[in-house]
C-alpha cells in the first residue's frame, strides 16, 4: 500500500539531475523509485571530517590529511614514480603516484598546500599514501575547503557511476523522507524503537561526524541493526510466499499401506531404526495431501536415507506414479541405481538409467520410455532437470546430496509435472548437515525431517592427524589392514584445480603406492575417466577385487562399501570441514572399527590446524558444520549456487544470527495480520530475488 507521496511510487527521475542517461545506469541496478534508491546502502565509511596531523599518521589508516609541498621529484628505481613530499608542524608524509604525467611535477610547487584523502602504509621513509585524492589549497588560505561535516559513505561499486554522483543522489533524495507518507515504516513501533525507518536511513546513508565509524564499518550500528532486521523480515516474507505458493501446487495424493513397501520391507537384511521410521511417517503424511511436498531430509552421513528414499518411492509407484531419482555425480548416480535395481528388479519394478554421458539411441530409448511411462522409476544426473525430459506422470522427484543444487534448479522440476496439471512431490536429501540458522533462512521453505542417529551397531571412526613425513609408518600400516582382510581408500585432494591436474596427481600417488606395496591390489578413479571405467573400478572395489582405491575427490558423496575402514586424506588442509566429514563417511559404514588418516603437508595455518583438530575431536555433522560456518562463513559452507540465492545488502548470517529468530516471528506475525505491509516490505527489499518467486 502506497499513498501519494510515497517514495515507492516516485520515480528517480524526479531527483533533479536524473535525466534518461543516469537512469538508465540506476535502472540497470534495478534502481527506478527513489525508494529503491535510498535503499541501495554503503557497503563502508570514510572520515572526511577531520584531519590527521601527518606526525599522527600509522600504517593502515585512512585519512584526510593537509600538509605543504617540499618536493616533487621523479624517482627512478624498481618502479618509476612521482614523489611529492608533504610537511606539516608535527612531521611528514609521502605521496606516491606511479601513474602520472610529466607536467604533473610542476603542478605540486613547493609551498603549495594540499589536502589528501587515503591510505597510510609504511614507506622507506616514514609514512607514505600511494595515489590518493589530492585537492590543492591556496596557499594563502589554508581553510578554504571546508571538512565534511559527515563521514562519507562508500556504495557497492557500480559500473560508470562515481561514488561522488551517489552521495549526491543521495542527498537530494534524503530530504524528501520528511514528507509525509514517505516511506511507511513496516516494523511495529516498538521494535523500531529509536531508529525510525527515516532515521535509520539518514543515519547510513549521512551518518554525523560523531558516529561509531568502526561500527558502522562492521554493519554492527543500531541503525544498520534496524535495517537488517528489517530486510531479514523481508527475506522470510519471500520464503514465506514461495512456501505458500508451492503448497498451493496440486499434486497427487497417494495414500500409504502399499503392498511395494511390506514387499521390499521384508528384503531388507536389518530393521528400521526409530529415526528413519519417524522420517518415513512424515514424509508419507506430505503423500497422502492433494499438494505438492517439499520436504527436506537431513541425515548425517552413512545414517542410512537411501533406505528412506527408496520406502517413500513404493507408495508412489505403487499408485502409478513415476520416480525420478537424482544426484550430483556419475559415481553417487551409479550406486544408487545398482542399489534400487537390488531392491526393485525383484519386486518386478525396473529402473531406467539417464546421465550427461547417456547419448544416441540409450538416450533416446529412455526419454522415451518416461514420456510414454513405461519407466516407472529413473536415477540419474542433474541431466533429469534438462528441457527435453519429460515425464508421463511425475509423481515424485528425490533429490540426492541436496547441498548441490540451488533453488532454480528445485524450481525446474517443479515444471516437469506440469504436463499433467498436477506437480511432482519432492523428497531432498543432504548429508551436509545445516547449522540451523542457515537453514532457516536458505531452505526455510522446505518442511524439515531430521534422521538422526546413526543405524546401531556402528562404530566410531578414529581419526588421525598425521604429517606426510610419517608417510612409512602409513604405509606400514595400510599393508597391515589390508592383510586382515579389509580395504582402503586414499584419496588425492587438491583445491582450484582442474579435474585433470588432480586425476595426474592421482594418477601420480597411484604409481608411488604401487611401488611401495607391489603386493596390494590397486584400483584408481577420478574425474577423467569415463562413466563405464569408473563403474567398472567401483564394482571391482565393492566386490572386494581391489585393496586400495586411490581416488580423488569424485568419491566424495555417497559411496558407500561397507568393508572399506581405513580413508587416507591428503592435504585435508585444503578442504572444507563439510567437505571433510563427507569424504571421511566413506569408512564407519559397517560393523568394523574405522579409521580416517588426515595427512597434511607442512605448514598448517593455525586456523588450519584448529580446522583439522575439530575434525579430529566431532563426528557429528552438526557440531562440524557449526564450526565450519565459524571459521568459513555461510558463502562456503552452503556452496556457491545456495550462496546466490541467499544474498543480503546488509544482512550477514554469521553476524546477525541473533536476529533471525526474530525476524521469523515477525514475518509471520506480519503475514498474518497485515499483508499489505508484507507485500511492501518484500517489494522493498526482494526486488530481483521475487523473480523465483513467479518461476
Ligand atoms: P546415507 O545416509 O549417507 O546416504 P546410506 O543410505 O548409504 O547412508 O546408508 C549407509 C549404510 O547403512 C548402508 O550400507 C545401508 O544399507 C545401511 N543401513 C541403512 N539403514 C540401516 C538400518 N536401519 N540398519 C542397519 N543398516 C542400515
Ligand atoms: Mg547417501
Amino acid at each position: 500500500m502506497t499513498g501519494a507521496g510515497s517514495l515507492a511510487d516516485t520515480p528517480v527521475t524526479r531527483l533533479r539531475g536524473v535525466g534518461p542517461a543516469l537512469a538508465g545506469q540506476l535502472a540497470r541496478l534495478d534502481i527506478h523509485s527513489i525508494q529503491d534508491l535510498l535503499f541501495l546502502l554503503p557497503r563502508q565509511y570514510e572520515d572526511r571530517t577531520r584531519l590527521t596531523p601527518l606526525g599522527a599518521l600509522m600504517p593502515g589508516m585512512t585519512v584526510m590529511a593537509e600538509g605543504e609541498v617540499r618536493l616533487a621529484d621523479i624517482a627512478t628505481g624498481r618502479r618509476r614514480a612521482l614523489l611529492v613530499r608533504l610537511r606539516d608542524g608535527t612531521g611528514s608524509l609521502t605521496l606516491r603516484f606511479y601513474h602520472f604525467r610529466m607536467s604533473q611535477k610542476d603542478s605540486y610547487p613547493p609551498g603549495t598546500r594540499l589536502r589528501v584523502f587515503g591510505e597510510v602504509r609504511a614507506g622507506a621513509t616514514g609514512p607514505e599514501m600511494i595515489h590518493p585524492e589530492c585537492t590543492l589549497l591556496a596557499a594563502a588560505t589554508p581553510d578554504a575547503l571546508p571538512q565534511d561535516d559527515t563521514l562519507t559513505p562508500v556504495y557497492p561499486l557500480v559500473d560508470g557511476l562515481s561514488q561522488r554522483r551517489l552521495r549526491e543522489l543521495m542527498t537530494r533524495a534524503l530530504p524528501l523522507l520528511k514528507q509525509p507518507g514517505a516511506l511507511i515504516d513496516h516494523l511495529p513501533p516498538a521494535l523500531a524503537g529509536r531508529w525510525s525507518l527515516s532515521r535509520a536511513l539518514h543515519t547510513v546513508h549521512a551518518p554525523p561526524a560523531d558516529t561509531d565509524r568502526q561500527a558502522l564499518n562492521d554493519g554492527e550500528h543500531p541503525a544498520q541493526q534496524r535495517l537488517i532486521l528489517e530486510e531479514l523480515v523481508a527475506y522470510q516474507l519471500g520464503l514465506l510466499l514461495r512456501r505458500q505458493v508451492q503448497r498451493q501446487l496440486p499434486a497427487p495424493a497417494i495414500s500409504g499401506n502399499d503392498l511395494l513397501s511390506g514387499s521390499l520391507l521384508a528384503r531388507l537384511p536389518f530393521q528400521l531404526t526409530a529415526a528413519q521410521q519417524r522420517v518415513l511417517t512424515e514424509i508419507a503424511a506430505d503423500l497422502a495431501r492433494p499438494q505438492a511436498m517439499l520436504r527436506l531430509v537431513q541425515g548425517d552421513v552413512g545414517a542410512g536415507k537411501t533406505v528412506v528414499a527408496a520406502l517413500a518411492a513404493c507408495p508412489v509407484l505403487a499408485a502409478g506414479y513415476q520416480v525420478a531419482v537424482m544426484a550430483p555425480t556419475e559415481i553417487l548416480a551409479e550406486q544408487h541405481r545398482e542399489r534400487f535395481r537390488e531392491w526393485f528388479q525383484p519386486l518386478g519394478i525396473e529402473v531406467g538409467w539417464l546421465t550427461g554421458k547417456r547419448t544416441g539411441k540409450a538416450r533416446q530409448q529412455i526419454l522415451d520410455a518416461l514420456v510414454d511411462g513405461s519407466c516407472p522409476l529413473v536415477v540419474g544426473t542433474h541431466a533429469l532437470f534438462q528441457d527435453s525430459v519429460q515425464f508421463r506422470k511425475l509423481g515424485l522427484a528425490i533429490i540426492d546430496e541436496q547441498h548441490r543444487f540451488g533453488v532454480a534448479q528445485r524450481l525446474a522440476l517443479t515444471r516437469k509435472g506440469a504436463d499433467s496439471g498436477l506437480q511432482p512431490h519432492q523428497l531432498i536429501m543432504t548429508a551436509t548437515p545445516i547449522p540451523r540458522t542457515l537453514a532457516m533462512s536458505a531452505y526455510g521453505d522446505l518442511d524439515t525431517s531430521i534422521l538422526d542417529g546413526l543405524p546401531p551397531g556402528r562404530q566410531p571412526i578414529q581419526t588421525v592427524v598425521l604429517p606426510s613425513t610419517r608417510r612409512d609408518d602409513l604405509i606400514a600400516r595400510i599393508r597391515h589392514h589390508v592383510a586382515s582382510g579389509q580395504q582402503v581408500y586414499w584419496v588425492c585432494t587438491l583445491i582450484d584445480s582442474s579435474d585433470q591436474i588432480e586425476a595426474q596427481a592421482a594418477q601420480d600417488t597411484a604409481e608411488t603406492l604401487a611401488a611401495a606395496l607391489p603386493e596390494l591390489r590397486l584400483g584408481l578413479v577420478h574425474g577423467q575417466l569415463g562413466g563405464a571405467d569408473k563403474a567398472a573400478v567401483m564394482t571391482e572395489f565393492a566386490a572386494g577385487r581391489i585393496d586400495i582405491l586411490v581416488a580423488t575427490t569424485v568419491i566424495e558423496v555417497g559411496v558407500d562399501v561397507p568393508n572399506a575402514t581405513l580413508m587416507v586424506i591428503e592435504n585435508p588442509e585444503r578442504l572444507g570441514l563439510s567437505q571433510l566429514h563427507q569424504l571421511r563417511g566413506r569408512v564407519g559404514r559397517g560393523k568394523l572399527a574405522s579409521y580416517c588418516v588426515l595427512l597434511y603437508q607442512h605448514p598448517v595455518s593455525a586456523l588450519g590446524r584448529e580446522r583439522l583438530q575439530v575434525l579430529r575431536d566431532s563426528q557429528d555433522g552438526f557440531v562440524i558444520a557449526e564450526k565450519d560456518l565459524q571459521l568459513r562463513g555461510p558463502g562456503e559452507v552452503l556452496g556457491t549456487r545456495q550462496t546466490g540465492d541467499v544474498s543480503f545488502k546488509l544482512a550477514d548470517l554469521l553476524r546477525d544470527q541473533h536476529l533471525l529468530e526474530q525476524a521469523r516471528t515477525l514475518a509471520d506475525r506480519l503475514q498474518q495480520v497485515q499483508p499489505e505491509a508484507a507485500d511492501g516490505l518484500r517489494a522493498r527489499w526482494l526486488k530481483q530475488r521475487d523473480q523465483y518467486l513467479r518461476a
